[in-house]
C-alpha cells in the first residue's frame, strides 16, 4: 500500500519548524530516510504514527486518512521509536504474550503460536526466556520488532533502530528487517547511509524538514 504525504507542516511551541511543506510518496519495499541530526526524520516519523498533530497537510495510506481515522491506522501500524523506554525484568516469552493480550488476542493458544513465530523472525527463540532488560542493545531493538510484529502490521516505522549498535549487531538487526520488509511497508530513519544501502530499494534525504532528493541508492551512491 502506498503512503501518500502532501505539504506536510509541523511547528512546536518553540517555534522550530521541523516538517516544512513536505511532500512524498512512498509504496511497498523498504524506504530509507537519511539526514542529519535535527533534519526532522522524528518529528516526521511521530506524526505519520499520529503521535503528534502537524500544523497542515494529509497523509493517506492507502484508503486511510490517517489524520483523521487514526484508529484504522493504528490497527495496522507497527512503530518502533528511537528510544523504546525501560523494560521490565519479565522474559521475552512472557512480555510478548501480555503484549499479545493488550492487542486483543485472547485466545492462549494463538498467542503462544504468534509469540513463538515473531521470536523466530528476529532470532530471539533461543534467548526467548532471559529477561529484555539484560538483552543487549542489538537483541533489545530486535525485541522492539518483535512486540511491533505481533498485530502484523502493513506499515512499519522504526526510528534510527541501528544507532549505537557494534556492526555485528547491526547486521543482525538489518537481516531480520529485510525478512520482514517484502511485504508491507517499511520506513526506516537513519543517519548511516550503508544502512540504507544494503537495505532500501527506495530513500530520501531529509534536512532542515524538507526533502532534499528522493531517490534509489543505487542512484545516490554514484553520486555521493
Ligand atoms: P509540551 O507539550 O509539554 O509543552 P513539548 O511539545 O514542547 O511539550 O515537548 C514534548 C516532548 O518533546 C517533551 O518530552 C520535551 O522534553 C521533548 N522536547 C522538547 N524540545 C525538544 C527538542 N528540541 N528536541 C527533542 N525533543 C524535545
Ligand atoms: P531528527 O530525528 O532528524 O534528529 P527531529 O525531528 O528530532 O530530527 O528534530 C527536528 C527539529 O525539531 C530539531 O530542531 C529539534 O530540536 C526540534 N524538535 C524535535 N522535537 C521537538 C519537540 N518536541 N519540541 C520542540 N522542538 C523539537
Amino acid at each position: 500500500m502506498k503512503l501518500v504525504i502532501k505539504n506536510l507542516t509541523k511547528t512546536y511551541k518553540n517555534g522550530v519548524k521541523a516538517i516544512d511543506n513536505l511532500s512524498i510518496e512512498i509504496g511497498t519495499g523498504m524506504f530509507g530516510l537519511l539526514g542529519p541530526n535535527g533534519a526532522g526524520k522524528s518529528s516526521l516519523m511521530r506524526t505519520i504514527a499520529t503521535l503528534q498533530s502537524p500544523d497542515s497537510g494529509s497523509i493517506t495510506f492507502g484508503d486511510i486518512n490517517v489524520l483523521e481515522d487514526n484508529m484504522s491506522l493504528r490497527k495496522i501500524l507497527g512503530y518502533l521509536p528511537q528510544s523504546f523506554g525501560v523494560y521490565p525484568k519479565m522474559s521475552a516469552e512472557d512480555l510478548l504474550d501480555y503484549f499479545a493480550t493488550l492487542k486483543g488476542v485472547s485466545n492462549k493458544e494463538e498467542r503462544k503460536t504468534i509469540v513463538r513465530e515473531v521470536l523466530e523472525i528476529t532470532n530471539l527463540y533461543d534467548v526467548r526466556r532471559k529477561h529484555v532488560a539484560g538483552y543487549s542493545g542489538g537483541m533489545k531493538q530486535r525485541f522492539g520488532i518483535a512486540q511491533l510484529l505481533l498485530n502484523n502490521p502493513k506499515l512499519i516505522i522504526v526510528d534510527e533502530p541501528t544507532a549505537g549498535l557494534d556492526p555485528a549487531e547491526r547486521h543482525k538487526f538489518l537481516n531480520v528487517l529485510r525478512e520482514v520488509g517484502s511485504n508491507c511497508t517499511i520506513i526506516f530513519s537513519t543517519h548511516i547511509v550503508e544502512d540504507v544501502k544494503e537495505l532500501c530499494n527506495e530513500m530520501a534525504v531529509l534536512n532542515g524538514g524538507k526533502i532534499l532528493k528522493h531517490t534509489t541508492p543505487q542512484k545516490a551512491t554514484k553520486e555521493l
